[in-house]
């Protein structure tokens, strides 16, 4: 028979000598001897495509693999291994375990032979790609086994091998080496010692490593670095990825490469590589230790910090908060001072203005004698006064030197002067009291001094009235030497000496203290408060002065006094005489007269104004007026001012907004604030830019030392005293009514006024504008213009404190105090009262009506006369001529006039006490 084959597969002997042949197609030729049979998908086997057939000869068969079956054939019989899992398979192989390695399209499977034979297979391996076959098997190709056990399968990408004999006894051969380490992708190599060196770096570590395995096994395999950050991977070899670590720490490290057995119980097989990576400067332990001390210190120094601030910061708030208490508390005492020291001011103004009264009596119809010893009297007063003043100021001082504002106020002074207003304040006291009061003053005293004059009297004073105070018999000595001198200065010595109780020896440490009194036993019958002699050695001090005591007890004391003085007039003051006669009488002398010095003065209430014009009229000052801030920073912008007074308290910009505004334009003129509010203080207006500040109301000698410092000499005449003031004496008789008036004080007005013609003026402007003022007030009361109403009713007091209505100005002094504190419920219920109060001054001062009607007793004016004034008044107006305006009117005033032209000038005179020089410029053009 020929044989019809395409082609031959497979070829093997069996043992009865025939050859098989296995084909692509035709099943299996048996070739024997001389015959042929063919055994195909007819006649026994289950295809025909026939792959492989393998020899078994401890079976005695011949296995064949066929495309879609695995069979045996023994004694010439075919057996169909029915139960063989799988049906594409090309190849068999067998191992010294008795297993049939078949190789298939879906992998190796591993079968007992003798359950093939029996084809009863129920267990069986099968390895694929998925568990440890490197590559698929190719289609119908043929595996090789050597004599070794090796088994070569044509795998798609390559060859696999296993030796299927050794398989199990674990002993795999497989490569493993470090396939690649990088940093920071750069390739790290290995160095002479076998050690992989990465250098310092905080950046990416990668470790690779290459397990060659040709075997069909996938093993697991463990990846780690001993010493390293973890425990590094566990992984089948095929999935095998590389070790990663980003800012590994520096030190030597050993990479671990494992081969597991299945179930990764055991470490089949290992190789290990030595890795170091170079330490960073951060990783080094010096430099980390230093690192560490640092951030200690410093994490150790914000929590000192911030415990210290946390402490300061607690302690600052406590003492804030007692220091705002204590200030709190200050205030209170401060405005309780103030308040109390006005109650007290006002009384001795009132003695003090009538005292100024008698002084001012014209001496000619009254024996010199009688007059002289009056005028003394009247002196004595005012010395007295003028110290009891100096006391309650001093009572202010108390608050000053505990809250540590006490300054000293250094001036000129008259030696004399300052000695006899000392004297004479105690020799009555000393009079009263029956005591010796033994005055030495010494001759070669200088004559002018600079110092605080009002200091020193102060501390004197209180020396002098201890030795009153604690001396019942016997008497008490004033002693001022001069213990030293110089060109510049001199050193006195004042010593108060009595020969009063005395004091003990065990008390004298507690002389000088505050609040202290001593003996108290006996001194129970004496009025003191302890204050004197703390206040005065406090008063030395800041003098740069010493005061001490020296005493026996039951004989009497010394107090002694020094302090040096600048010299001011080397003059001794010769023999000291108590009472200055040569003063008595006679009419006021100004410090200065300055005709040309220029003089702006700002006061929203022109009774103010009229009252300073009024006080100023004898220095012959031009004294220019404006009643708001904005209106005086224009006339500050175009005139050129000696000195300007500012009232503090206006509607609009106040004086300490106006006066910032004049120091843009003129940063050195010398501006003085106008306050009614001497608790503020030099200080306070200083520190608001101010030279200072006069209080209201005010002192003429202190407003003229004020000005006189700021006059250029060339602008200075000498005062004369004859001339030196037209002052009235008396009030004019048509006027003598205004005594009559219940509520006005006469003497005091004229005080406040600074003169008789100032407070006729002062009272005929109240009557004026009464109605004006009181629609103001009103108007600003209904719109809820608080500010505004309170400084109106502010205003209302000082008018009403100059024309003398002394009721008025209290109620509107406490008005005023409830504008501060916003006190709407007082505002409320009182305002209609104050307003009523002050409209009762239409008819209390209604006759100025009568005095200022023309009288027809007077003499008609002459024609030309009248056409002169109103040609000069044409001129004078624009100017705004004050003074001569002033004279004009005056003169106007002694005559009668035509209807029309004393309408005229009724109107110019009102407008002119108002200072309004526009409302006159208009008038005046009307009339041409
Ligand atoms: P006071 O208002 O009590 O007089 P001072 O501070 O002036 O307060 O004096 C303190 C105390 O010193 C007095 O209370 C008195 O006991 C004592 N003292 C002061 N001056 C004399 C003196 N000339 N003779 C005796 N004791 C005096």
């Amino acid at each position: 028979m020929a044989l019809r084959t395409r082609f031959f597969l497979t070829l093997v002997e069996n043992d009865e000598g025939a050859i098989l042949a296995g084909t692509d197609g035709d099943g299996i030729y048996v070739i024997e001897e001389d015959r042929i049979k063919k055994i195909g998908r007819d006649n026994g086997l289950t295809s025909d495509v026939v792959m492989r057939i393998v020899k078994d000869e401890k079976r005695d068969i011949a296995w064949i693999v066929t495309s879609n079956s695995i069979e045996y054939m023994k004694n010439g019989l075919v057996t169909n291994v029915t139960s063989f899992p799988y049906n594409n398979n090309y190849d068999m192989y067998f191992d010294n375990s008795d297993n049939a390695w078949i190789l298939s399209s879906y992998g190796v499977y591993v079968v007992n032979a003798d359950d093939m034979e029996d084809d009863a297979i129920t267990d069986f391996k099968i390895y694929t790609i998925a568990n440890g076959l490197p590559y698929a098997i190719t289609s119908n190709s043929f595996g090789y086994k050597d004599q070794d056990g090796n088994l070569y399968m044509a795998g798609r990408n390559g060859v696999a091998k296993v030796n299927i004999n050794k398989y199990y006894d674990g002993t795999l051969e497989v490569l493993m080496d470090v396939k690649s380490i990088y940093c920071d992708n750069q390739k790290i190599e290995q160095d002479e010692n076998e050690v992989y060196q990465i250098p310092a770096s905080d950046g990416r570590v990668q470790i690779s490593a290459s397990v060659m395995d040709y075997s069909m096994m996938n093993p697991d395999v463990r990846l780690y670095l001993e010493g390293g950050p973890d425990d590094g991977i566990i992984t089948q070899r095929s999935k095998l990825s590389a070790l990663e670590y980003t800012g590994l720490p520096y030190g030597n490290y050993k990479l671990h490469v494992q081969i597991l057995s299945a179930g990764g119980r055991e470490v089949l097989q290992e190789d290990v590589f030595n890795i170091r990576k170079a330490p960073r400067l951060l990783e080094l332990v010096v430099v980390r230790l230093i690192l560490l001390i640092l951030v200690a210190s410093i994490a150790g120094f914000i929590v000192w910090q911030v415990m210290r601030l946390t402490v300061i910061k607690t302690q600052y708030e406590e003492i804030k908060k007692s220091k705002e208490e204590a200030e709190n508390a200050n205030t209170a005492k401060s405005r309780f001072l103030a308040n109390i020291s006005h109650e007290i001011r006002t009384p001795i103004n009132t003695i003090m203005g009538m005292n100024e009264m008698i002084m001012r009596e014209d001496p000619t119809s009254v024996p010199k004698g009688y007059f002289m010893s009056v005028m003394n009297y009247a002196f004595d007063i005012r010395n007295a006064a003028e110290s009891l003043l100096g006391l309650i100021n001093d009572l202010l001082d108390i608050s000053k030197i505990e809250s540590g504002k006490m300054h000293l106020v250094e001036r000129e002074y008259d030696t004399q002067e300052l000695l006899r207003s000392i004297v004479s304040m105690i020799r009555i006291r000393a009079t009263e009291k029956a005591l010796s009061f033994d005055v030495v003053i010494d001759e070669i005293l200088p004559k002018r001094m600079y110092g605080d004059a009002e200091k020193i009297k102060q501390v004197v004073l209180n020396l002098l009235t201890n030795a009153v105070k604690y001396t019942a018999v016997g008497g008490f000595s004033l002693n001022v030497s001069m213990e030293e001198r110089n060109d510049r200065e001199a050193v006195i010595r004042i010593s108060v000496k009595d020969t009063g109780i005395g004091i003990k020896k065990e008390d004298m440490d507690k002389l000088f203290t505050a609040y202290e009194r001593l003996d108290e036993e006996q001194n129970s019958g004496i009025q003191g408060t302890g204050l004197g002699l703390d206040i005065s050695r406090k008063f030395a001090e800041l003098m740069g002065g010493t005061i001490f005591c020296d005493s026996v007890y039951g004989e009497g004391s010394e107090f002694i006094f020094i302090i040096s003085q600048k010299i001011v007039d080397a003059t001794s003051i010769g023999i000291f005489i108590e009472h200055d006669e040569s003063k008595a009488g006679g009419p006021y002398v100004p410090k200065f007269i300055a005709p040309d010095a220029d003089i702006l003065v700002v006061d929203d209430n022109p009774m103010n104004l009229s009252v300073i014009k009024g006080l100023l009229k004898a220095t012959k000052v031009f004294v220019t007026t404006s009643e708001s801030g904005a209106d005086a920073i224009d006339k500050i912008k175009d005139g050129d001012f000696d000195v300007v007074l500012l009232d503090h308290m206006m509607p609009g910009l106040d004086g300490v907004e106006t006066l910032a505004k004049i120091r843009e334009i003129k940063p050195d003129i010398p501006v003085y604030a106008l306050t009614a509010n001497s608790v503020s203080g030099e200080e306070y207006y200083k520190s608001k830019g101010f030279n200072g500040y006069l209080a209201k109301p005010v002192d003429i000698e202190t407003l003229e030392t004020t000005i006189m410092k700021h006059i250029p000499e060339n602008k200075m005449e000498k005062s004369e005293s004859v001339d030196a003031t037209e002052e009235l004496t008396e009030l004019p008789k048509d006027m003598l009514w205004i005594y009559d008036v219940k509520d006005i004080s006469v003497p005091e007005g004229i005080k406040n006024s600074g003169g008789i013609s100032s407070y006729l003026f002062g009272l005929d402007l109240f009557f004026e504008t009464i109605d004006e003022n009181s629609r103001v007030l009103n108007n600003a009361y209904d719109e809820g213009n608080i500010r505004l109403f309170t400084i109106k009713v502010h205003a209302l007091k000082s008018s009403a404190r100059i024309i003398g209505a002394l009721g008025l100005e209290e109620f509107a002094a406490k008005m005023e105090e409830a504008g501060n504190n916003n006190d709407r419920v007082y505002i409320d219920s009182y305002k209609d009262n104050l307003m009523k109060e002050y409209a009762s001054y239409k008819e209390k001062l209604g006759r100025i009506k009568e005095a200022n009607v023309s009288d027809s007793s007077k003499e008609m004016i002459p024609e030309d006369e009248l056409k002169d004034a109103y040609g000069a008044l044409t001129d004078l107006i624009p100017q705004m001529d004050y003074d001569s305006v002033e004279m004009i009117l005056e003169s106007i005033s002694k005559y009668s006039l035509p209807d029309k032209d004393a309408e005229f000038f009724k109107e110019l005179g009102r407008l002119f006490k108002l200072f309004d020089w526009d409302g006159m410029e208009a008038l005046i053009n009307t009339s041409k």
